[in-house]
């Protein structure tokens, strides 16, 4: 596969890196990489030993005061060598993420530019790692904040998006300073060692030293908890599900590390009476099948209001039976497989699930079979009618399966069936009618860390911050303000006066 060669990728390599050295080990256990498009497996990859570990560790620890010591704005000027570099590889970058996640070619490369994008971004915030200035209550004296970097940052990442979601964090901890650790996920490792290939050129070309940007690829328990349980570590940044999510907060909570969590979601639209479905549907159609179905912000419930409910229907069974599912590379494609054949169990115990519990599977609902779909990975794009209260509904099955529920009455109920389930990532509202979206909007309207008004729940710019609230963890990642949580926070309060007021006007004479 041309794309492997052209990013200097092997069929067996070392998964852990410290920069530009590759570590060899003593490990003999190997992670297999098979390609959900077609089952092929294209990589062997060692995993690392505790003894990487420390390695990566030690050498990451010697980077940071160096790293740390170098202009924001010099740090920046390497993430922007990184940004150029991606542009280079865009395409079998792009393909690599189609391969190896079963995602379209559309969306491997739209994930490159997200990075890409995230890299222009950074070079300027490293200009702008600003903190407030304030007035002091007392006389001649100046009270301010300023950020630090914090040390060793960890980064734990999700299959979904695995270029993306360590550009997120490793471009921003970078330029505050920060020098990073990336363990991704073992269902999407080589996409890692790709990057990680693109920034050793970057780290060599500018004569950096190791540990500054490192990539660790293991066990669960040999390398994954260990980091969560490292006190040398002072931030993990963890992506995934909200079952290792609360595994997380609780062992680096108990260190008293920060964490930074980006978990789960369970997204809906709210379709009401004034909605132009012109908009509606393709939003709701590809924010439910895109990266089948596999999106933290994926479109799973669609609350519709009754009086729009039928034709709402008949518009998405049209759609969907116009959706191509096949392979992920070819362009005429708009659906791929699921990520494996676990992923594949998931899905289809959740449609029998809803038969159970009394919801109707009225488009899809089957795993696809015959030589086009050689991975048995691949499945159908699945519209359940439902009533709110199933308890498969309240869960993230991470595959393309969108629920539709009826709602009546006023904008006000269906924002209540949109804030009753634990999950607060991203939701949306279709509708012309400003009372209706200035409510959604409000502190009464939708409780999600993203709120959308008539465009879907997927595909969240950089600028703004992202992350969800209750079960979404709280996080904040990206743009905005994201790059303070990557910083430790200072208040200065200097005194450049010839007295020693002290504060609240309390007195403490000693003469
Ligand atoms: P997952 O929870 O299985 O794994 C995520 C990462 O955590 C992997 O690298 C995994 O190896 C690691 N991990 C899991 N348990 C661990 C433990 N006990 N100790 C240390 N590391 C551990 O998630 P996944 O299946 O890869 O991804 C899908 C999930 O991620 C979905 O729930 C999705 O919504 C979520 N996600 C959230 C966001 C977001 O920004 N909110 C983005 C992408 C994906």
């Amino acid at each position: 596969m041309n794309f492997l060669d052209e990013l200097y990728l092997e069929n067996k390599m070392s998964g852990t890196s410290t920069g530009t050295t590759w570590l060899s080990g003593k490990s003999k256990k190997h992670l297999l990489v098979s390609s959900p498009v077609d089952g092929e497996t294209f990589a062997h990859i060692r995993k690392a030993t505790v003894e990487n570990y420390e390695e990566v560790l030690g050498q990451a620890n010697k980077a940071f005061p160096v790293w740390r010591s170098l202009p924001a704005p010099r740090r920046g000027e390497i993430v922007r060598q990184i940004g150029l570099r991606l542009r280079d590889f865009k395409l079998p970058l792009g393909t690599l993420i189609a391969y190896e996640t079963g995602k379209t070619l559309q969306e491997g490369l739209g994930e490159v530019q997200e990075v890409i994008d995230i890299c222009d971004y950074c070079v300027g915030q490293s200009r702008m790692l600003y903190g407030m200035t304030t007035v002091s209550e007392r006389p001649d004296h100046r009270l301010f904040e300023q950020y630090h970097p914090l040390g060793i940052a960890a980064i734990i990442t999700a299959f979904n998006f695995p270029m993306a979601l360590w550009g997120w964090n490793a471009m921003i901890a970078a330029i505050c300073g920060n020098v990073t650790i990336w363990k991704p996920s073992s269902r999407a490792p080589v996409s890692a060692i790709a990057l990680q290939k693109i920034v050793a050129r970057v780290l060599e070309q500018n004569d950096l030293p190791e540990g500054i940007f490192s990539l660790i690829i293991g066990d669960r328990d040999t390398i994954g908890e260990r980091i969560l349980e490292d006190g040398r570590i002072p931030l993990v940044s963890f992506t995934g599900s909200a079952v290792a999510g609360r595994v997380t907060a609780g062992k680096v909570g108990r260190r008293l590390g920060k964490t930074i969590l980006e978990l789960g979601g369970n997204n809906g639209i709210i379709i009401t009476e004034h909605a132009d479905l012109k908009l509606a549907v393709p939003a709701v159609v590809f924010g439910a099948v895109g990266t089948s179905g596999q999106r933290c912000t994926t479109t799973r419930r669609l609350f519709i209001h009754e009086s729009r409910y039928e034709e709402v229907k008949a518009h998405l069974c049209r759609a969907y039976a116009r959706l191509k599912i096949g392979n992920p590379l070819l362009e005429a494609n708009h659906m791929g497989p699921l990520i494996d054949k676990n992923a594949v169990k998931a899905y289809q115990k959740a449609v029998k699930n809803i038969s159970k519990q009394g919801g109707t599977i009225i488009f899809g609902g089957n795993v696809l079979k015959g030589d086009e779909y050689p991975s048995q990975c691949y499945v159908e794009p699945t519209l359940a009618e439902v009533a709110d209260h199933l308890p498969i509904v309240r869960e993230e099955t991470f595959a393309p399966i969108l629920y539709l529920i009826k709602y009546k009455g006023g904008v006000e109920q269906a924002i209540a069936l949109n804030n009753e389930v634990d999950q607060g990532l991203s939701s949306a509202i279709f509708s012309t009618n400003h009372n209706q979206i200035e409510t959604f909007l409000s502190a009464k309207g939708s409780d999600c860390g993203i709120a959308n008004v008539n465009l879907g729940t997927s595909g969240a710019e950089i600028g703004g911050a992202f992350g969800g609230e209750k079960d979404t963890g709280g996080g904040r990642e990206c743009g905005s303000d994201a790059w303070k949580n990557y910083m430790r926070r200072q208040t200065v309060t200097i005194n450049y006066g010839t007295t020693l007021p002290l504060a609240q006007g309390i007195r403490f004479d000693i003469e």
